[in-house]
């Protein structure tokens, strides 16, 4: 089957088919590398080898940290004004859909949120250019989400916003294509889009963010102290750490980013076209340039089809389609390990869905 889940989301069949072979004996220590001691030399060597990929899949500049985490993204979005706002500073927050939203209600308790641009009252179509951005004059940060994995909008590009530190959430997108880091402070996203697994996060840190005082807080809660730790301050979720180094690994292998970008954008252009030529059968309402290319919501003109359109689908083992309760209708997430087949099995399918009951 194609998997067109939102997240958790498919992984790579041969990353799968490797797990399974490796799960029973870690190479001859009589331990399978989810019973191994996360400070032993075995374990410190799959961690450390996890990281040396995604930097150079990344192409992460080497004096920022890459840490290792648990509690998902949305930790981090509690944790990021904890630790890089002073108590009573201002943070600039841009909301172009439903994480974005969340990512506010994370932070308001400990940072004075300033919306900067929140596109919720126009339902979140779009990304409104830079220069109609209201930015505080001195902000902690500004927080965007690279791209909304609910509503399908993703930024073209990293903003220019001037000078202040960009923080974005790159859940659903990371990896999907080459990265600024000259232009980032902080990223961070959940695993379990792009990189692996759910159970880990991955933040990349510039380092002048990690010597901010920021406020009182536990040392679990403390950056610095994850970073010092190398990412081991306690224990660490080992067997997801260990499975998104096979990802990495596979990425690199398969030609790393600018070749994930190439397939995503042949990917995502199959599927638009299809929803576009539909004759208004189906319908996204996202404004075209800024179009996800991971996540791609639709409706179809009857939503009393959907239920059909649903049932078909998984009988030709395209599974996963059915849209997010906040918007209805259908989603078809096209990760990094969805092969181009898979959509265009997927667009073959919507037109001959249409075909039959337009
Ligand atoms: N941000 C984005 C863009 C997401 O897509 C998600 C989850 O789907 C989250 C944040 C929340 O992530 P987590 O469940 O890892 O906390």
């Amino acid at each position: 089957a194609f998997n067109f889940s939102a997240g958790p989301a498919a992984l790579p069949e041969p990353v799968l088919r490797q797990a399974q072979e490796e799960l029973l004996e870690w190479r001859g220590t009589g331990a399978s590398v989810m019973e191994l001691s996360h400070r032993g030399g075995e374990f410190m060597e799959v961690a450390a080898r996890a990281e040396a990929d995604l930097r150079s899949l990344l192409t992460v500049p080497d004096e920022y940290r890459v840490l290792f985490l648990a509690g998902g993204a949305t930790t981090q979005q509690a944790l990021i004004p904890l630790n890089f706002a002073a108590p009573g500073q201002a943070a600039d927050y841009v909301v172009t859909g439903h994480w974005g939203r969340l990512a506010v209600q994370q932070a308001e308790a400990t940072v004075a949120v300033n919306l900067a641009a929140d596109t919720g009252p126009e339902r979140y179509v779009d990304v409104p250019p830079v220069a109609q951005w209201r930015l505080s004059e001195d902000a902690a940060y500004l927080h965007y989400t690279d791209n909304e994995t609910i509503h399908g909008v993703e930024f073209e590009g990293v903003p220019d916003a001037g000078d202040v530190p960009l923080v974005a959430d790159f859940s659903s997108s990371i990896a999907s294509r080459p990265l600024d880091f000259s232009r980032l402070a902080m990223v961070y996203a959940g695993a379990q889009k792009n990189l692996g697994p759910s159970g880990i996060a991955v933040a990349v840190i510039r380092p002048d963010l990690l010597e901010r005082t920021g406020q009182p807080r536990a040392p679990i809660l403390d950056y610095r102290e994850h970073a010092r730790a190398g990412s081991m301050l306690n224990t660490p979720a080992t067997f997801n750490w260990y499975l998104a180094g096979l990802v990495f690994r596979w990425m690199l292998d398969e030609g790393g980013v600018e070749e994930f970008a190439r397939r995503n954008a042949e990917k995502a252009a199959l599927l638009y076209a299809a929803i576009d030529g539909s004759g208004g059968f189906y319908r996204n309402d996202v404004a075209p340039r800024v179009r996800s290319r991971m996540n791609v919501p639709f409706h179809l003109h009857d939503r009393g089809l959907d239920p059909l359109f649903l049932r078909e689908a998984t009988e030709a083992g395209l599974i996963g389609l059915k849209g997010h309760r906040a918007l209805g209708g259908m989603r078809a997430s096209i990760y990094n390990a969805m092969p181009v087949e898979g959509v265009r099995a997927l667009a073959g399918f919507m037109d001959d869905f249409r075909k039959r009951h337009g």
